[in-house]
């Protein structure tokens, strides 16, 4: 049973009736907006005067047909960011609840977790980067309520067996999160058809990465109608703005372009493994199904810093679970590639 995991406060609370969840058209008198207009051009005619529309329908509608999943299974958030602490101030008690993360991984559920009082249990990741499951069940307890995985990982670049995930998400009694930021990148399934299955799985996804829309702030989940209706629940009313809910649709009309770009930087990171494999110092470069590649350095945070002073910025991830001089690399334009090669190469002569 998901109500008995959620917060009591949460479930008995009133949520706030913004104007905008009874009408979006009429003679709008009812949420004092300017009525006049807006003191900026509205390009793209999006009525800038009102207020959104809180149910985002338009966009869930859209990407109902792009998922083929139920309108109502579908959530929008500023950023999975912002999906990632509405779920922890759903499920679970300040001061008292626990959340597993499996490191080294992203670290935002650490903040979002931090942020709420919320402490946090890790079960580090075994040496090929999957799940430790044994470990896993001997630290989890009763006031662990969420496990947030991630597939593929960041920042090692691999998926999580789907074995493991599926014996996760079977046998823990609280919410399974699996955040699918990279998915796009893979040529393996998401686990978007399995929330069918399981009402305690939840699936995030993102425009920040393959679409190219990490400017517009928007991440979106797939989940139980019952956990979908307790985020629209708490979230501020109308999070979502105009602008973002427009380029979501004008994106979701774009899946070819974000499908090119993909390809695109798929032979890019082939290309870039292949190169940094040749490079003698480097110990290892990690497989990745993502837009980016993790290798690790002699001397990484001297090198990282080296690159820095020269302009080409990459993330050190050195001082993270497991990953002692570990670099992680984005895959940039063929150019920016050529150049962070050739750099590198300069640096360790
Ligand atoms: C980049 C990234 C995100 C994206 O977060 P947004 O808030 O949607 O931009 C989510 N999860 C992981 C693991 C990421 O690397």
């Amino acid at each position: 049973m998901i109500e008995k995991l959620v917060r009591k406060n949460i479930l008995e609370l009133k949520p706030y009736t913004s104007a905008r969840d009874s009408f979006l058209e009429g003679i709008l008198l009812d949420a004092n907006e300017n009525s006049l207009g807006s003191v900026i051009r509205d390009e793209w005619e999006l009525k800038l005067n009102r207020y959104p529309d809180p149910a985002q329908n338009e966009i869930r509608e859209k990407l109902s047909k792009y998922l083929g999943v139920r309108k109502e299974k579908l959530f929008f958030g500023v950023g999975s960011d912002e999906i990632i602490d509405l779920l922890i101030r759903i499920f679970c008690n300040p001061g008292k609840d626990s959340v597993l993360i499996t490191e080294p991984t992203y670290g935002m559920y650490k903040v979002a977790c931090d942020v709420n009082d919320i402490k946090v249990l890790s079960v580090p990741l075994n040496r090929r980067f999957q799940l430790d499951i044994t470990k896993i069940f001997e630290i989890i307890n009763r006031t662990t309520k969420i496990i947030f995985l991630c597939s593929p990982n960041n920042p090692t670049g691999n998926l999580l067996k789907k074995k493991d995930v599926i014996k996760l998400v079977k046998s823990f009694k609280g919410i399974v999160v699996i955040d699918e930021a990279y998915i796009d990148f893979s040529e393996k399934k998401s686990f978007v058809n399995d929330v069918a299955n399981y009402k305690n799985l939840i699936v995030m996804r993102t425009f920040s990465k393959a679409w190219g829309l990490a400017g517009i702030r928007s991440g979106f989940s797939i989940a139980d109608e019952f956990i979908t209706n307790l985020l629209f629940k708490i979230k501020a009313p109308y999070n979502l703005n105009k602008f973002t809910s427009n380029a979501i649709l004008n994106a979701l009309s774009n899946i070819k372009k974000k499908d090119s770009f993909v390809r695109k930087l798929n032979l890019e990171k082939e290309k870039l493994t292949e190169q940094l494999k040749n490079i003698k110092q480097i110990q290892k470069v990690f497989p990745s199904d993502a837009n980016f590649i993790l290798f690790r350095i002699k001397k990484a945070t001297e090198i990282y810093n080296e690159l820095a002073t020269k302009g080409i910025i990459i993330r050190d991830r050195s001082n993270q679970v497991g990953l002692d001089n570990c670099l992680r690399v984005s895959i940039g334009t063929p150019k920016e590639n050529r150049i962070f090669i050739k750099t590198l190469k300069e640096i360790l002569k």
